[in-house]
Protein backbone atom coordinates (compact mmCIF):
# COMPACT_ATOMS: atom_id res chain seq x y z
CA UNK A 1 0.00 0.00 0.00
CA UNK A 2 2.60 2.49 0.78
CA UNK A 3 4.14 1.63 -2.47
CA UNK A 4 1.74 2.49 -4.61
CA UNK A 5 0.74 5.80 -2.56
CA UNK A 6 4.20 7.22 -3.19
CA UNK A 7 4.07 5.78 -6.77
CA UNK A 8 0.79 7.84 -7.11
CA UNK A 9 2.18 11.01 -5.29
CA UNK A 10 5.37 10.91 -7.28
CA UNK A 11 3.92 10.64 -10.27
CA UNK A 12 2.21 14.25 -9.58
CA UNK A 13 5.31 15.48 -7.93
CA UNK A 14 6.42 14.92 -11.64
CA UNK A 15 3.71 16.55 -13.90
CA UNK A 16 4.55 20.17 -14.76
CA UNK A 17 1.26 21.55 -14.38
CA UNK A 18 -1.29 20.42 -11.65
CA UNK A 19 -4.60 20.44 -12.84
CA UNK A 20 -8.00 18.39 -11.45
CA UNK A 21 -7.02 15.57 -14.16
CA UNK A 22 -3.65 15.31 -12.44
CA UNK A 23 -4.79 15.51 -8.65
CA UNK A 24 -7.86 13.02 -10.13
CA UNK A 25 -5.82 10.48 -11.12
CA UNK A 26 -3.04 10.55 -7.98
CA UNK A 27 -6.56 10.09 -5.68
CA UNK A 28 -8.06 7.64 -7.97
CA UNK A 29 -4.39 5.69 -7.42
CA UNK A 30 -4.37 6.31 -4.05
CA UNK A 31 -8.03 5.12 -3.85
CA UNK A 32 -7.27 1.92 -5.09
CA UNK A 33 -4.32 1.04 -2.86
CA UNK A 34 -6.76 1.67 -0.24
CA UNK A 35 -9.08 -0.42 -1.35
CA UNK A 36 -6.42 -3.19 -1.51
CA UNK A 37 -5.59 -3.01 1.67
CA UNK A 38 -9.31 -3.97 2.87
CA UNK A 39 -10.51 -0.13 3.30
CA UNK A 40 -13.94 -0.15 3.06
CA UNK A 41 -15.40 1.26 0.25
CA UNK A 42 -17.79 4.12 1.48
CA UNK A 43 -15.09 5.36 3.48
CA UNK A 44 -12.46 5.71 0.78
CA UNK A 45 -15.27 7.35 -1.11
CA UNK A 46 -16.30 9.92 1.45
CA UNK A 47 -12.63 10.57 1.93
CA UNK A 48 -11.19 10.58 -1.26
CA UNK A 49 -14.24 13.39 -1.30
CA UNK A 50 -12.96 14.91 1.82
CA UNK A 51 -9.65 15.56 0.01
CA UNK A 52 -11.02 17.16 -2.99
CA UNK A 53 -12.15 19.73 -0.77
CA UNK A 54 -8.95 20.20 1.75
CA UNK A 55 -6.49 20.41 -1.34
CA UNK A 56 -6.27 23.53 -2.94
CA UNK A 57 -5.23 23.12 -6.32
CA UNK A 58 -4.00 27.09 -6.58
CA UNK A 59 -1.76 26.12 -3.81
CA UNK A 60 -0.41 22.95 -5.26
CA UNK A 61 0.37 25.28 -8.47
CA UNK A 62 1.82 27.81 -6.79
CA UNK A 63 5.11 25.26 -6.08
CA UNK A 64 4.25 24.29 -2.34
CA UNK A 65 5.35 20.79 -1.81
CA UNK A 66 2.61 18.80 -3.45
CA UNK A 67 3.33 15.46 -1.97
CA UNK A 68 3.46 17.01 1.52
CA UNK A 69 -0.03 18.00 1.31
CA UNK A 70 -1.72 15.33 -0.23
CA UNK A 71 -0.05 13.27 1.66
CA UNK A 72 -0.97 14.92 4.89
CA UNK A 73 -4.74 15.17 3.72
CA UNK A 74 -4.44 11.52 3.38
CA UNK A 75 -2.82 10.61 7.09
CA UNK A 76 -5.31 13.36 8.28
CA UNK A 77 -8.23 11.38 7.20
CA UNK A 78 -7.34 8.25 8.15
CA UNK A 79 -6.08 9.54 11.85
CA UNK A 80 -10.02 11.22 11.86
CA UNK A 81 -11.59 7.23 10.64
CA UNK A 82 -9.76 5.89 13.34
CA UNK A 83 -10.31 8.56 16.44
CA UNK A 84 -14.14 8.18 17.17
CA UNK A 85 -14.19 11.37 19.03
CA UNK A 86 -14.26 9.71 22.42
CA UNK A 87 -12.39 7.59 24.61
CA UNK A 88 -13.23 3.79 25.61
CA UNK A 89 -15.19 3.55 29.20
CA UNK A 90 -12.26 4.17 31.68
CA UNK A 91 -11.82 1.50 34.14
CA UNK A 92 -10.92 2.00 37.93
CA UNK A 93 -8.06 -0.16 40.02
CA UNK A 94 -9.51 -1.22 42.73
CA UNK A 95 -13.42 -0.66 41.88
CA UNK A 96 -14.81 -3.77 40.35
CA UNK A 97 -14.96 -3.67 36.77
CA UNK A 98 -16.81 -6.48 34.50
CA UNK A 99 -15.49 -6.98 30.92
CA UNK A 100 -17.03 -9.04 28.39
CA UNK A 101 -14.97 -10.49 25.12
CA UNK A 102 -17.13 -11.13 22.38
CA UNK A 103 -16.03 -11.85 18.45
CA UNK A 104 -16.45 -14.65 16.01
CA UNK A 105 -14.70 -17.87 16.68
CA UNK A 106 -10.83 -18.23 16.17
CA UNK A 107 -11.00 -13.89 16.70
CA UNK A 108 -8.69 -14.48 19.13
CA UNK A 109 -11.05 -13.86 21.86
CA UNK A 110 -9.34 -16.26 24.33
CA UNK A 111 -5.96 -15.11 23.81
CA UNK A 112 -6.83 -11.81 23.78
CA UNK A 113 -8.44 -12.04 27.39
CA UNK A 114 -5.40 -13.70 28.84
CA UNK A 115 -3.29 -10.80 27.47
CA UNK A 116 -5.42 -7.97 28.52
CA UNK A 117 -5.69 -9.47 32.30
CA UNK A 118 -2.21 -10.15 32.23
CA UNK A 119 -1.49 -6.06 30.87
CA UNK A 120 -3.70 -5.27 34.10
CA UNK A 121 -2.19 -7.67 36.57
CA UNK A 122 1.27 -6.35 36.02
CA UNK A 123 -0.10 -2.84 36.17
CA UNK A 124 -1.27 -4.02 40.03
CA UNK A 125 -4.93 -5.26 39.28
CA UNK A 126 -6.22 -8.18 40.21
CA UNK A 127 -7.80 -9.68 37.47
CA UNK A 128 -9.97 -12.92 36.67
CA UNK A 129 -11.09 -14.76 33.86
CA UNK A 130 -14.29 -16.41 33.55
CA UNK A 131 -14.79 -18.79 30.62
CA UNK A 132 -18.39 -18.95 28.96
CA UNK A 133 -17.69 -20.36 26.35
CA UNK A 134 -19.57 -24.06 26.55
CA UNK A 135 -20.05 -23.60 22.45
CA UNK A 136 -16.45 -25.15 21.83
CA UNK A 137 -15.18 -28.31 22.83
CA UNK A 138 -11.70 -27.60 24.88
CA UNK A 139 -12.60 -23.50 25.43
CA UNK A 140 -12.42 -24.07 29.30
CA UNK A 141 -9.33 -26.21 28.49
CA UNK A 142 -7.74 -23.38 26.89
CA UNK A 143 -8.73 -20.68 29.15
CA UNK A 144 -7.64 -22.66 31.95
CA UNK A 145 -4.12 -23.10 30.58
CA UNK A 146 -3.45 -19.72 29.87
CA UNK A 147 -5.08 -18.04 32.91
CA UNK A 148 -2.54 -20.65 34.98
CA UNK A 149 0.19 -19.54 32.81
CA UNK A 150 -0.37 -16.15 33.73
CA UNK A 151 -1.11 -17.06 37.19
CA UNK A 152 -4.92 -15.43 36.91
CA UNK A 153 -7.53 -16.60 38.85
CA UNK A 154 -10.28 -18.40 36.53
CA UNK A 155 -14.01 -19.79 36.38
CA UNK A 156 -15.82 -21.92 34.26
CA UNK A 157 -17.44 -25.79 33.78
CA UNK A 158 -16.82 -29.34 31.68
CA UNK A 159 -20.48 -29.57 32.73
CA UNK A 160 -22.73 -26.92 32.79
CA UNK A 161 -23.97 -25.96 28.86
CA UNK A 162 -25.63 -22.64 30.10
CA UNK A 163 -23.33 -20.02 29.80
CA UNK A 164 -25.44 -17.05 31.15
CA UNK A 165 -25.53 -19.47 33.79
CA UNK A 166 -21.82 -19.72 33.88
CA UNK A 167 -21.13 -16.38 33.27
CA UNK A 168 -23.12 -14.89 36.09
CA UNK A 169 -21.72 -17.50 39.02
CA UNK A 170 -18.44 -16.48 37.47
CA UNK A 171 -19.01 -12.84 37.80
CA UNK A 172 -20.21 -13.41 41.42
CA UNK A 173 -18.26 -15.32 42.56
CA UNK A 174 -15.26 -12.97 41.78
CA UNK A 175 -16.76 -9.99 42.97
CA UNK A 176 -16.71 -11.66 46.17
CA UNK A 177 -12.95 -12.57 45.80
CA UNK A 178 -12.58 -8.36 45.40
CA UNK A 179 -11.24 -8.25 41.70
CA UNK A 180 -11.34 -5.28 40.21
CA UNK A 181 -11.18 -6.87 36.53
CA UNK A 182 -13.38 -9.59 35.74
CA UNK A 183 -13.09 -10.51 32.39
CA UNK A 184 -15.65 -12.81 30.58
CA UNK A 185 -14.55 -14.85 27.82
CA UNK A 186 -17.65 -15.83 25.59
CA UNK A 187 -18.11 -18.41 22.80
CA UNK A 188 -17.96 -17.62 18.92
CA UNK A 189 -19.33 -19.31 15.70
CA UNK A 190 -17.35 -19.27 12.47
CA UNK A 191 -20.14 -17.46 10.85
CA UNK A 192 -22.58 -14.22 12.04
CA UNK A 193 -25.68 -16.20 13.30
CA UNK A 194 -28.65 -15.25 14.86
CA UNK A 195 -27.99 -17.79 17.59
CA UNK A 196 -24.47 -16.13 18.52
CA UNK A 197 -25.75 -12.74 18.53
CA UNK A 198 -29.03 -13.90 20.74
CA UNK A 199 -26.55 -15.85 23.44
CA UNK A 200 -23.83 -12.47 23.36
CA UNK A 201 -27.17 -10.06 24.42
CA UNK A 202 -28.21 -12.98 27.11
CA UNK A 203 -25.25 -13.03 28.41
CA UNK A 204 -24.63 -8.92 28.25
CA UNK A 205 -28.06 -8.70 30.39
CA UNK A 206 -27.50 -10.93 33.12
CA UNK A 207 -23.97 -10.01 33.72
CA UNK A 208 -23.91 -5.96 32.80
CA UNK A 209 -20.94 -5.38 31.86
CA UNK A 210 -19.30 -2.07 32.17
CA UNK A 211 -17.64 -2.43 28.65
CA UNK A 212 -17.96 -4.67 25.94
CA UNK A 213 -14.91 -5.57 24.03
CA UNK A 214 -14.82 -6.51 20.13
CA UNK A 215 -12.06 -8.83 19.29
CA UNK A 216 -11.49 -8.83 15.54
CA UNK A 217 -9.09 -10.85 13.00
CA UNK A 218 -6.94 -8.18 11.16
CA UNK A 219 -6.94 -10.14 8.19
CA UNK A 220 -10.41 -10.25 8.16
CA UNK A 221 -10.37 -7.68 5.22
CA UNK A 222 -13.65 -6.22 3.37
CA UNK A 223 -16.21 -8.14 5.80
CA UNK A 224 -14.69 -6.04 8.83
CA UNK A 225 -17.37 -3.39 8.65
CA UNK A 226 -20.28 -6.00 8.77
CA UNK A 227 -19.27 -8.23 11.00
CA UNK A 228 -18.47 -5.16 13.40
CA UNK A 229 -21.86 -3.66 13.13
CA UNK A 230 -23.52 -7.13 13.48
CA UNK A 231 -21.66 -7.49 17.19
CA UNK A 232 -22.66 -3.62 17.37
CA UNK A 233 -26.16 -4.25 16.77
CA UNK A 234 -26.64 -6.80 19.90
CA UNK A 235 -24.50 -6.06 22.27
CA UNK A 236 -22.95 -2.39 23.20
CA UNK A 237 -19.65 -2.68 22.26
CA UNK A 238 -17.40 0.19 23.57
CA UNK A 239 -14.08 -0.88 22.44
CA UNK A 240 -12.03 -2.77 19.52
CA UNK A 241 -8.93 -5.10 19.79
CA UNK A 242 -7.37 -5.91 16.59
CA UNK A 243 -5.73 -9.43 16.63
CA UNK A 244 -2.96 -10.56 14.35
CA UNK A 245 -1.35 -7.71 13.71
CA UNK A 246 2.02 -9.39 13.13
CA UNK A 247 0.79 -11.35 10.10
CA UNK A 248 0.01 -10.16 6.60
CA UNK A 249 -2.79 -8.41 7.21
CA UNK A 250 -3.34 -5.41 5.16
CA UNK A 251 -4.88 -3.70 8.58
CA UNK A 252 -7.97 -1.79 6.37
CA UNK A 253 -10.42 -3.49 8.21
CA UNK A 254 -9.44 -1.80 11.29
CA UNK A 255 -11.05 1.30 10.08
CA UNK A 256 -14.04 -0.31 9.41
CA UNK A 257 -14.44 -1.79 13.05
CA UNK A 258 -13.88 1.85 14.32
CA UNK A 259 -16.53 3.48 12.01
CA UNK A 260 -19.04 0.12 12.48
CA UNK A 261 -18.99 0.39 16.37
CA UNK A 262 -17.89 4.15 16.66
CA UNK A 263 -15.91 2.73 19.42
CA UNK A 264 -11.89 3.23 19.61
CA UNK A 265 -9.41 0.60 19.19
CA UNK A 266 -7.88 0.22 22.23
CA UNK A 267 -5.04 -2.59 21.93
CA UNK A 268 -3.44 -4.53 18.97
CA UNK A 269 -2.57 -8.26 18.93
CA UNK A 270 1.24 -8.80 17.58
CA UNK A 271 1.80 -12.81 18.51
CA UNK A 272 0.28 -15.83 20.03
CA UNK A 273 2.41 -15.13 23.14
CA UNK A 274 1.05 -13.22 26.49
CA UNK A 275 3.08 -10.28 26.06
CA UNK A 276 2.87 -9.83 22.14
CA UNK A 277 0.05 -6.96 23.04
CA UNK A 278 0.32 -3.48 22.51
CA UNK A 279 -1.90 -0.61 23.62
CA UNK A 280 -2.96 1.06 20.31
CA UNK A 281 -2.19 4.37 18.75
CA UNK A 282 -3.55 5.72 15.74
CA UNK A 283 -0.51 7.76 14.34
CA UNK A 284 1.99 4.86 14.58
CA UNK A 285 -0.69 2.41 13.08
CA UNK A 286 -1.97 5.00 10.03
CA UNK A 287 1.62 5.50 9.26
CA UNK A 288 2.37 1.88 9.24
CA UNK A 289 -0.57 1.60 6.94
CA UNK A 290 0.66 3.95 4.41
CA UNK A 291 4.46 2.57 4.50
CA UNK A 292 5.83 5.40 6.03
CA UNK A 293 7.26 3.18 9.07
CA UNK A 294 7.28 5.29 11.98
CA UNK A 295 8.79 7.95 9.99
CA UNK A 296 9.34 10.68 12.86
CA UNK A 297 10.51 7.73 15.41
CA UNK A 298 12.34 6.35 12.72
CA UNK A 299 14.26 10.22 12.12
CA UNK A 300 14.75 10.60 16.10
CA UNK A 301 16.22 6.89 15.95
CA UNK A 302 18.82 7.91 13.47
CA UNK A 303 19.67 11.09 15.44
CA UNK A 304 20.30 8.84 18.64
CA UNK A 305 21.93 5.51 17.03
CA UNK A 306 23.92 6.24 13.70
CA UNK A 307 27.11 8.40 14.68
CA UNK A 308 26.83 11.96 14.07
CA UNK A 309 29.43 12.15 11.13
CA UNK A 310 26.98 9.60 9.33
CA UNK A 311 23.60 10.98 9.83
CA UNK A 312 23.91 13.29 6.48
CA UNK A 313 25.30 10.89 4.54
CA UNK A 314 22.82 7.84 5.66
CA UNK A 315 19.71 10.24 4.62
CA UNK A 316 21.47 11.19 1.58
CA UNK A 317 21.74 7.72 0.58
CA UNK A 318 18.28 6.92 1.43
CA UNK A 319 16.85 9.47 -0.12
CA UNK A 320 18.43 8.57 -3.80
CA UNK A 321 17.10 5.39 -2.88
CA UNK A 322 20.23 3.05 -3.47
CA UNK A 323 20.61 0.88 -0.53
CA UNK A 324 23.67 -1.39 -0.92
CA UNK A 325 24.90 -4.42 0.57
CA UNK A 326 27.82 -1.46 1.97
CA UNK A 327 24.39 0.51 3.57
CA UNK A 328 23.35 -2.85 5.33
CA UNK A 329 27.03 -3.65 6.40
CA UNK A 330 27.32 -0.21 7.91
CA UNK A 331 23.46 -0.72 9.88
CA UNK A 332 24.89 -4.03 11.14
CA UNK A 333 27.53 -2.46 12.52
CA UNK A 334 26.12 0.09 13.95
CA UNK A 335 23.07 -2.64 15.57
CA UNK A 336 26.34 -4.41 17.06
CA UNK A 337 27.58 -1.55 18.68
CA UNK A 338 24.67 -0.82 20.42
CA UNK A 339 24.77 -3.66 22.64
CA UNK A 340 21.29 -5.08 23.28
CA UNK A 341 19.23 -4.37 20.48
CA UNK A 342 16.22 -5.32 21.21
CA UNK A 343 14.50 -1.82 21.04
CA UNK A 344 17.11 -0.14 19.51
CA UNK A 345 16.52 -0.58 15.91
CA UNK A 346 13.10 -1.89 16.17
CA UNK A 347 11.79 1.39 14.19
CA UNK A 348 13.81 1.22 10.78
CA UNK A 349 11.76 0.12 8.41
CA UNK A 350 12.11 -3.40 8.09
CA UNK A 351 15.07 -4.21 10.65
CA UNK A 352 12.21 -5.13 13.66
CA UNK A 353 9.80 -7.64 12.64
CA UNK A 354 11.31 -10.61 10.54
CA UNK A 355 15.14 -9.41 11.05
CA UNK A 356 15.43 -9.00 14.82
CA UNK A 357 12.12 -10.69 16.35
CA UNK A 358 11.18 -9.51 20.00
CA UNK A 359 12.77 -11.90 22.37
CA UNK A 360 15.33 -13.41 19.78
CA UNK A 361 18.15 -10.96 20.29
CA UNK A 362 20.62 -13.23 21.20
CA UNK A 363 19.83 -15.25 17.78
CA UNK A 364 19.65 -12.05 15.66
CA UNK A 365 22.73 -11.00 16.59
CA UNK A 366 24.19 -14.00 15.64
CA UNK A 367 22.71 -13.87 12.39
CA UNK A 368 23.91 -10.33 11.30
CA UNK A 369 27.17 -11.37 12.55
CA UNK A 370 27.10 -14.38 10.27
CA UNK A 371 25.58 -12.36 7.62
CA UNK A 372 28.80 -9.70 8.17
CA UNK A 373 31.34 -12.23 7.79
CA UNK A 374 30.18 -13.50 4.39
CA UNK A 375 30.07 -9.84 3.39
CA UNK A 376 33.64 -9.71 4.42
CA UNK A 377 33.63 -11.93 1.57
CA UNK A 378 33.02 -9.60 -0.86
CA UNK A 379 34.18 -7.27 -3.68
CA UNK A 380 34.23 -3.36 -3.32
CA UNK A 381 31.91 -3.36 -6.31
CA UNK A 382 30.03 -5.62 -4.88
CA UNK A 383 29.00 -3.93 -1.65
CA UNK A 384 28.13 -0.36 -3.31
CA UNK A 385 26.36 -1.89 -6.37
CA UNK A 386 23.16 -0.85 -6.69
CA UNK A 387 22.12 -3.74 -8.82
CA UNK A 388 20.76 -7.05 -8.19
CA UNK A 389 21.70 -8.82 -11.16
CA UNK A 390 25.31 -8.16 -9.79
CA UNK A 391 25.56 -11.30 -7.90
CA UNK A 392 25.49 -13.96 -10.25
CA UNK A 393 26.48 -17.74 -9.26
CA UNK A 394 29.68 -17.47 -9.77
CA UNK A 395 30.10 -14.30 -7.37
CA UNK A 396 27.99 -16.49 -5.09
CA UNK A 397 29.67 -19.21 -5.12
CA UNK A 398 33.32 -16.82 -4.47
CA UNK A 399 31.73 -15.66 -1.43
CA UNK A 400 30.54 -18.65 -0.18
CA UNK A 401 34.04 -20.24 -0.75
CA UNK A 402 35.78 -17.12 1.12
CA UNK A 403 33.89 -17.37 3.78
CA UNK A 404 33.51 -20.88 4.30
CA UNK A 405 29.72 -21.08 4.80
CA UNK A 406 27.47 -22.75 2.62
CA UNK A 407 25.97 -21.32 -0.86
CA UNK A 408 21.93 -21.54 0.67
CA UNK A 409 23.33 -19.36 3.48
CA UNK A 410 24.74 -16.29 1.15
CA UNK A 411 21.69 -17.03 -0.81
CA UNK A 412 19.93 -16.11 2.40
CA UNK A 413 21.63 -13.07 3.34
CA UNK A 414 21.08 -11.69 -0.48
CA UNK A 415 17.72 -12.24 0.13
CA UNK A 416 17.99 -10.61 3.27
CA UNK A 417 19.36 -7.65 1.42
CA UNK A 418 17.07 -7.35 -1.28
CA UNK A 419 13.48 -7.60 1.19
CA UNK A 420 15.58 -4.24 3.18
CA UNK A 421 16.40 -2.78 -0.30
CA UNK A 422 12.88 -3.27 -0.96
CA UNK A 423 11.06 -1.19 1.81
CA UNK A 424 13.66 1.35 2.32
CA UNK A 425 13.32 1.81 -1.41
CA UNK A 426 10.07 3.67 -0.43
CA UNK A 427 12.37 6.24 1.02
CA UNK A 428 13.30 7.67 -2.07
CA UNK A 429 12.66 10.95 -2.94
CA UNK A 430 12.20 11.64 0.78
CA UNK A 431 12.21 15.33 1.95
CA UNK A 432 15.30 14.95 4.47
CA UNK A 433 13.87 16.52 7.29
CA UNK A 434 15.60 18.70 9.57
CA UNK A 435 15.88 18.61 12.81
CA UNK A 436 12.68 19.04 14.80
CA UNK A 437 10.33 18.77 11.38
CA UNK A 438 9.40 15.35 11.51
CA UNK A 439 7.17 16.14 14.50
CA UNK A 440 4.57 17.03 12.17
CA UNK A 441 3.64 14.25 10.35
P1 LIG B 1 -11.25 -17.40 19.91
O1 LIG B 1 -11.88 -18.53 19.19
O2 LIG B 1 -11.82 -16.08 19.47
O3 LIG B 1 -11.25 -17.55 21.39
O4 LIG B 1 -9.72 -17.34 19.42
P2 LIG B 1 -8.41 -17.91 20.14
O5 LIG B 1 -8.00 -17.03 21.26
O6 LIG B 1 -8.60 -19.34 20.44
O7 LIG B 1 -7.34 -17.71 18.99
C1 LIG B 1 -7.39 -18.38 17.74
C2 LIG B 1 -5.98 -18.57 17.23
O8 LIG B 1 -5.40 -17.32 16.93
C3 LIG B 1 -5.06 -19.22 18.23
O9 LIG B 1 -4.24 -20.13 17.56
C4 LIG B 1 -4.25 -18.06 18.78
O10 LIG B 1 -2.98 -18.48 19.23
C5 LIG B 1 -4.16 -17.17 17.58
N1 LIG B 1 -3.96 -15.76 17.92
C6 LIG B 1 -4.69 -14.95 18.71
N2 LIG B 1 -4.21 -13.70 18.73
C7 LIG B 1 -3.14 -13.69 17.92
C8 LIG B 1 -2.20 -12.66 17.49
O11 LIG B 1 -2.27 -11.49 17.86
N3 LIG B 1 -1.23 -13.06 16.63
C9 LIG B 1 -1.15 -14.34 16.18
N4 LIG B 1 -0.16 -14.63 15.32
N5 LIG B 1 -2.00 -15.30 16.54
C10 LIG B 1 -2.98 -15.00 17.40
MG1 LIG C 1 -12.23 -18.84 22.61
Amino acid sequence: LGGSISRALQQMSNATIIDEKVLNDCLNEITRALLQADVQFMLVRDMKNNIKKIVNLEELAAGHNKRRIIQEAIYNELCKILDPGKPSFALKKGKTSIVMFVGLQGSGKTTTCTKYAYHHQKKGWKPALVCADTFRAGAFDQLKQNATKAKIPFYGSYTESDPVRIAVEGVERFKQENCDLIIVDTSGRHKQEAALFEEMRQVSEATKPDLVIFVMDSSIGQAAFDQAQAFKQSVAVGAVIITKMDGHAKGGGALSAVAATKSPIIFIGTGEHMDEFEVFDVKPFVKRLLGFGDLSGFMDKIQEVVPMDQQPELLQKLSEGNFTLRIMYEQFQNILKMGPIGQVFSMLPGFSQELMPKGREKESQAKIKRYMTMMDSMTNEELDSSNPKLMNESRVMRIARGCGRPVRDVMEMLEEYKRLAKIWSKMKGLKIPKKGEMSAL
